[in-house]
């Protein structure tokens, strides 16, 4: 049985592991077939603080994880099936490491970036794909960009990157916008914007140097075209990853996680949410690691407490 166990090794659940692992709380860490998360999807990372030339997502996520073992963490890779979280101890499900038991856990899977799904759109994720435009951006100054999606997602990804590119064109499958009035007038406004609605995704076209354009089709005359870019955001939202917890923790009406405003703290004394599954707004590696240290602080008051409730 152990003390803690730790689901999830992106940068939240890995900064859980280094405070919990220096707090000598030996936490267990289950790592699940994205170790690192989404920042092992990406290139180079230049705003995560600390690294003046910037550093590349893997590395950063291997470096954390090293600091973790370093402490003691212990890392076991498997599949979490299945969660119990009706009583204390939890137990759990992991594929290949039978059924674990923890005092408390921290639940720290993330969110991952929907993809439209169409030829050509992972192979070329990293060579002009992207999901993240606060990661990606900088690398298309002066460059077109198409940005696929109608919600406030997608809005704010356009506004944010017509910093960088030269033109910025939106493209949605309807001619209606999902999101809300105040981030459609804001991207309507921004003169480097301009729209492609009612387009169907179809292929992203690419050659030797990356993505080259878009193919869509007309939803109004069925005619099919490529949208000319080397850079294609696609802003289509994201799905917390809880699949697992089968509802046994309250979510909001997308399923983000819900934790006490302030806290890591979830509906369930003695489980702890942090980084994206919790947080469907700012979504960056540093408040996610930021939310993995309150977690392992929350997680280490928990146990204190109920360890002088017994001796109590
Ligand atoms: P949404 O679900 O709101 O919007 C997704 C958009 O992508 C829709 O336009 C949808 O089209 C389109 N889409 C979905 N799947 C496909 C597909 N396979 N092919 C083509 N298009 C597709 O997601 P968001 O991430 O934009 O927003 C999620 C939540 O986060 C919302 O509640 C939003 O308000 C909130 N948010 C708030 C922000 C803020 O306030 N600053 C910023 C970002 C998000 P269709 O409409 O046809 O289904």
């Amino acid at each position: 049985m152990r003390k803690t166990i730790i689901i999830g090794t992106g940068p939240a659940g890995l900064t859980a592991a280094i405070y919990l692992a220096r707090a000598n709380l030996n936490p267990l860490v289950i790592e699940g077939p994205e170790p690192g998360g989404q920042l092992t999807t990406t290139t180079e990372v230049e705003n995560f603080p600390g690294f003046p030339e910037g550093i590349m997502g893997p590395e950063l996520m291997a470096n954390m994880r090293k600091q973790a073992e370093r402490f003691g963490a212990e890392f076991r890779t498997g599949w979490v099936n299945k969660v119990d979280t009706s009583k204390r101890p939890f137990k759990l499900e992991v594929e290949g490491q039978g059924e674990l038991e923890a005092e408390t856990l921290i639940i720290s899977t993330g969110a991952s970036a929907k993809y439209l799904g169409i030829p050509g759109e992972r192979d070329n994720v990293g060579r002009g794909v992207s999901t993240c435009a606060t990661c990606d951006g900088f690398f298309f100054r002066n460059k077109k960009i198409i940005v696929v999606g109608g919600g406030d997602s997608a809005m704010e990804e356009a506004h944010f990157l017509t910093k960088f590119a030269s033109e910025v064109v939106l493209v949605n499958r309807r001619s209606e916008l999902r999101a809300s009035k105040i981030m459609q007038d804001r991207a309507r406004n921004n003169p480097k914007i301009s729209w492609n609605l009612n387009r169907t995704p179809l292929e992203v076209v690419s050659g030797p140097l990356g993505v080259t354009g878009l193919k869509v089709r007309n939803n109004e005359t069925g005619i099919e075209e490529v949208i000319e870019t080397n850079g294609l955001f696609v802003a289509i939202g994201h799905t917390p990853n809880t699949k697992f917890l089968e509802d046994q923790l309250d979510t909001d009406e997308t399923g983000y996680l819900l934790v006490n405003p302030g806290t890591t703290e979830t509906n369930v004394p003695g489980i702890f949410a942090c980084g994206d599954v919790q947080d469907n707004k700012y979504r960056q590696a540093i408040s996610a690691a930021g939310t993995g240290c309150m977690a392992a602080l929350d997680c280490e008051r928990f146990l204190e407490e109920a360890e002088s409730a017994v001796h109590a």
